[in-house]
């Protein structure tokens, strides 16, 4: 992690937010190839759910809703996650990623340990457990530990167990419900009547306008309406760099269909439909993974909900949730604002309330997929037989930040750089692609494999002197070089870029 963070950085892809002034925890900026990266990600899942599909139509909602809406949602009185604080240090603590366990000797409890969720809390909880031992020089068998979460704490061990940042028990509270929406004030009244929120996901923008697309559209069921925007929320703990952060960006459908459809069969089509998916951006199968959801853990309302994981280097960790909520979010909508929210049905002349699949990601969880997917630092051998390292982002064509790069073989011959420049100008009205005359062209080849430009084109004398106009054409994996023309070019980006 620490070296995608730094080439993110290094390389103009993400920033901390507000930096110069010490950065803002949760917050982050996308740099020139990142704003990149992140459009084409956009563009690529609007294009596949909406533009190309007859059954899905877009919509853009504003961030801050009516707070009646997060009322009928249920945000307001249960999107909270559970908070321990640390009276000593001032840390706070997501209840459920701090993990404590009784240290068991011959059967009797002679102190806890804690330790934050990691890929190996049981182990760092095994060590500490027996550290403890040790310190207080007891004699006997240590148990193996049984981690449990703060919580699953009773009222009289919360006293006992330490805390992660003093090591010390005594100075962890109970854990408490906190609100992660973000409030603030609509117009010059900052009283209770004029709080608002900034919306903690976009699908309500769709619950809401379900009527005003329905009547001012021609869709039929079974039918979609998705969104992209930004979601915030005051997580307790931001983490993983962009993983967990307190302003996001997410792409979100509602499909809705009829209350007699097959949910399942449908919940299972939007599953492997986002997996394909995932899949024609680059991220590699072997790093996918499903996890669904136990039926005692979904709200009372859920009929299901499947996660498709990613494995990042910090874990195996939710990337995208395709949950079945029935007609809950409708329902909630028409009895909170008193406006039926049904259709018509014309076999059985019945008004009903449509049921919902609902696929929601993140765009930054993917962004953070495909630079983890894609990084690799390896051994490269040129015709000299000299060894050096590269270091390669493995885009896929479809969301690479700059697809081409164009490079003269020098700066100071006018023939190559007039005719590169010809190319790169005709090129850049279709594509994001660089003009690079800067240092030796291994170094600048080094260069886009950081940027992760899927190609390079050379400009050389022979482009200039023979007969056919064509160009060395560098692919960033296979490193192999072959002339293309033109017109091949264009062939070879219109069917990869996509
Ligand atoms: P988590 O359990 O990781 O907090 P969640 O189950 O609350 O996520 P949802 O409410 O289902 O997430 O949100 C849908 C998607 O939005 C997630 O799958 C994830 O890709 C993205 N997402 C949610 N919270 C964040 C966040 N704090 N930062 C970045 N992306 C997020």
């Amino acid at each position: 992690m620490e070296a995608i963070v730094s080439l993110a950085k290094r390389r103009g892809f993400i920033y901390p937010s507000s930096e110069i002034y010490g950065g803002l925890n949760g917050f982050f900026d996308y740099g020139p190839l990142g704003a990149e990266l992140k459009k084409n990600i956009r563009d690529c899942w609007w294009n596949d759910m909406v533009r190309r599909r007859d059954d899905i139509v877009g919509l853009e909602s504003s961030i801050i809703m009516h707070p009646k809406v997060w009322e009928a949602s249920g945000h307001v009185a249960g999107f909270t996650d559970p908070l321990v604080d640390c009276k000593a240090s001032k840390q706070r603590y997501r209840a459920d990623q701090l993990f404590f366990a009784a240290v068991v000797v011959d059967g009797k409890t002679v102190g806890y340990v804690s330790a934050l969720e990691s890929e190996n809390t049981a182990g760092e909880l095994q060590t500490a457990a027996e550290a403890l031992k040790r310190k207080k020089a007891i004699q006997g068998t240590l148990a193996a530990v049984a981690p449990r979460d703060m919580t699953e704490a009773k009222p009289e061990e919360i006293e006992l167990i330490p805390s992660p940042a003093t090591g010390e028990p005594g100075s962890l509270t109970a854990p408490r419900s906190f609100n992660m929406m973000f409030q603030t004030n609509v117009g010059a009244m900052t009283d209770a009547s004029s709080v608002a929120y900034l919306r903690p996901e976009t699908a309500q923008g769709m619950f809401v306008d379900f009527k005003n697309v329905t009547d001012t559209t021609r869709v039929k069921l079974p039918f979609g309406i998705a969104q992209i925007g930004k979601s915030f929320r005051n997580e307790i703990t931001p983490r993983n760099f962009i993983f967990r952060s307190r302003e996001f960006e997410q792409m979100e459908m509602e499909y809705f269909i009829h209350e007699d459809a097959d949910w399942a069969k449908c919940h299972e089509e939007w599953i492997a439909w986002c997996e394909n998916w995932l899949k024609s951006i680059g991220l590699p199968e072997t790093h996918l993974s499903r996890y669904a959801h136990p039926k005692e853990k979904l709200a009372f309302y859920s009929k299901g909900t499947v996660d498709i994981m990613f494995k990042y280097p910090f874990g195996v960790q939710e990337l995208w949730g395709i949950a079945a909520r029935g007609n809950y979010d409708l329902n909630q909508h028409a009895t909170a604002s008193g406006k039926p929210q049904d259709l018509f049905d014309e076999t059985s002349k019945k008004k009903f309330v449509p049921h919902v699949i609902e696929p929601a990601v993140g765009v930054d969880r993917i962004l953070l997929a495909v630079l983890c997917a894609g990084y690799a630092v390896e051994d490269v051998t040129d015709e000299k037989g000299n060894t050096e390292q590269r270091t390669v982002l493995r885009f896929s064509p479809r969301i690479a930040p700059v697809k081409v790069a164009v490079l003269p073989l020098l700066k100071n011959k006018e023939p190559l750089t007039n005719r590169a420049r010809a190319l790169h100008a005709k090129l850049q009205r279709r594509y994001a692609v660089q003009y690079d005359d800067g240092g030796a062209i291994g170094k600048r080849y080094r260069r886009q494999d950081e940027a992760g430009t899927p190609w390079c084109v050379t400009i050389d004398f022979e482009t200039i002197e023979k007969p056919g106009d064509t160009f060395t054409l560098r692919e960033r994996d296979s490193m192999k070089q072959r002339r293309i023309n033109e017109a091949e070019l264009f062939a070879l980006l219109e069917e990869q870029v996509y």
